[in-house]
């Protein structure tokens, strides 16, 4: 063999293992809300009204703050059975066997290892337009093919469209309510894609918001030993998107397929011991779920009094037609110090906002009423120093 060549088949091995360990590398980059929030946004300054990542303002509830108090001085210890008593908690509450459950922290990673154990090059990944985009990311991994069906005149997952688009289907992924819209999918509609479905395929219900509103949760399904995975999340209504926690809920043989991507399952002592003191709270959920309705319908009033279209929700975060390209609109709001979400390709002029506090949501509209008058002062100066400080007044290092 020439020296040339040596080198050619060196370089070629070293180049196949360069693109083994990115391609192992990207499979494990778990795209989460935070990341898809922070693509188009830099750092926030003093003051920011940040509403712009369907986070909860309010925080884990006092329970789980002491929770986690509590638990700092044992946190040499592995603790394992804080994992089992959260396990049980959560199974007895919902009627199911505790091999129905797998805890993870945060839903992110179950939705990214879902899709890559049910989607392949020949099983694609349908999902709702618009959608949360996760789950699309990581399909892009496994080389599935990305079917986007938009959503019906209701703003629910068109069921019957989804499945008609999708023969070589591997997951059809429900999100209700869902992200970006805060819009429901019927329960009935979810049995009927599960009677209609490709054979091997799995249905992903995402129920990070269903706290929020009056939907009915598709465990039931579970239970009843269907092709489905329900995700659930601490980091909406529980308040503890920086803690933590998440589960899959699924048939136990549709759960083990996760298991070749999530390596140990150990979870933070802290993230268990909180979210097992919320659930055993009493009236956490009914009291958030009131408040964060109440203010959305007092934003939904004002914006409807101002002659503004918005998406009905029933959620944390809604969408709101500015009928202008939808950066602008984020821009100038962020000139004015309040960070809202994203758009949609789907819906360019629609921007996302999420319910905040009641003071952050007046805050919101006194900016947004300024930017649709096309008011030139800003009111706002920008500070040099990189830090993010919150609207609740607390601030954070930027990392
Ligand atoms: N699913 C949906 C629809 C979401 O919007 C989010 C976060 O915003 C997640 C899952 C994941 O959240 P986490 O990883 O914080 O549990």
């Amino acid at each position: 063999m020439s020296d040339g060549n040596a080198i050619l088949k060196g370089t070629r091995r070293t180049f196949l293992q360069l693109s083994a360990a990115a391609t192992a590398a990207m499979a494990f980059r778990v795209v989460t809300e935070a990341d898809l929030a922070a693509e188009d946004r830099n750092v926030y300054h003093p003051g920011a009204i940040v509403i712009d990542a369907n986070e909860n303002p309010l925080g884990p509830c006092d329970a789980a703050r002491k929770a986690i108090v509590d638990m700092a001085p044992q946190g040499g210890r592995y603790s394992y059975w804080l994992k089992e008593e959260f396990v049980k908690t959560f199974t007895q509450m919902e009627g199911i066997k505790p091999e129905y459950l797998r805890v993870f922290p945060g839903s992110s990673e179950p939705l990214h290892f879902t899709v890559l154990a049910y989607t392949s090059p020949t099983r694609s990944y349908v999902t709702a337009d618009p959608g949360y985009e996760a789950g699309m990311r990581a399909a892009k991994i496994t080389g599935a093919r990305v079917v986007k069906t938009p959503l019906t005149k209701t703003y629910s997952h068109d069921v019957k469209a989804m499945a008609a688009a999708a023969p070589d289907a591997g997951i059809f992924y429900v999100c209700t309510p869902n992200n970006p819209t805060g819009t429901m999918t019927p329960h009935s509609d979810i049995e009927q894609l599960l009677a209609i479905k490709p054979k091997g395929s799995i249905v992903l219900v995402d129920e990070a918001y269903i706290h929020f509103s009056d939907g009915v949760s598709a465990i039931d399904l579970v239970k009843a030993d269907q092709d489905v995975i329900v995700l659930r999340t601490f980091s909406k209504i529980y308040g503890m998107a920086g803690i933590r926690c998440g589960m899959a809920i699924g048939r136990p043989d549709l759960l083990a397929k996760l298991e070749t991507y999530s390596g140990w399952s150990a979870m933070p002592i802290t993230a268990v011991a909180a979210a097992t003191a919320s659930l055993k709270h009493e009236h956490l959920v009914s009291d958030r779920k009131q408040s964060n309705a109440a203010t959305r319908q007092k934003t939904f009033d004002w914006l409807a009094s101002q002659g503004y279209a918005y998406v009905p929700s029933q959620s944390n975060c809604f969408m709101l037609d500015a009928k202008r390209p939808a950066k602008e609109v984020i821009d100038a709001m962020a000139a004015r110090n309040v960070y809202i979400g994203r758009p949609w390709p789907i819906w360019p002029t629609h921007v996302r906002i999420t319910v905040g506090l009641p003071q952050e949501m007046e805050a919101f509209q006194v900016a947004f009423q300024a930017v649709m008058k096309g008011s030139t002062t800003t009111g706002f100066v920008p500070s040099l120093n990189r830090r993010r400080l919150y609207s609740d007044g607390q601030s954070w290092p930027s990392v």
